[in-house]
């Protein structure tokens, strides 16, 4: 399994993109953004901030859609 752990995170209020290296043992549930300091939260669902504004999702749901493609078999 291929699981990333640096993503891009873009600030969805300055369009501000960050390398941003995501933790495998946590959530990050509150993201200040580098240039505009507003802070991040997960819209509804997502389990962070990650999952709702990075170009990758966090390492736990990157392992779950993993296990998933192999159910879905295209
Ligand atoms: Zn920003």
């Amino acid at each position: 399994m291929n699981v990333k752990l640096e993503t891009s995170l873009k600030c969805p209020f300055c369009g501000e993109e960050e390398m941003v290296l995501m933790p495998t043992d946590k959530c990050i549930r509150r993201y200040v953004c580098r240039n505009c300091k507003v802070v991040l939260e997960p819209k509804d669902k997502d389990c962070c901030v990650f999952c709702s504004y990075a170009k990758d999702k966090c390492p736990s749901m990157q392992e779950e859609s993993d296990s998933g493609d192999s159910k879905l078999h295209l």
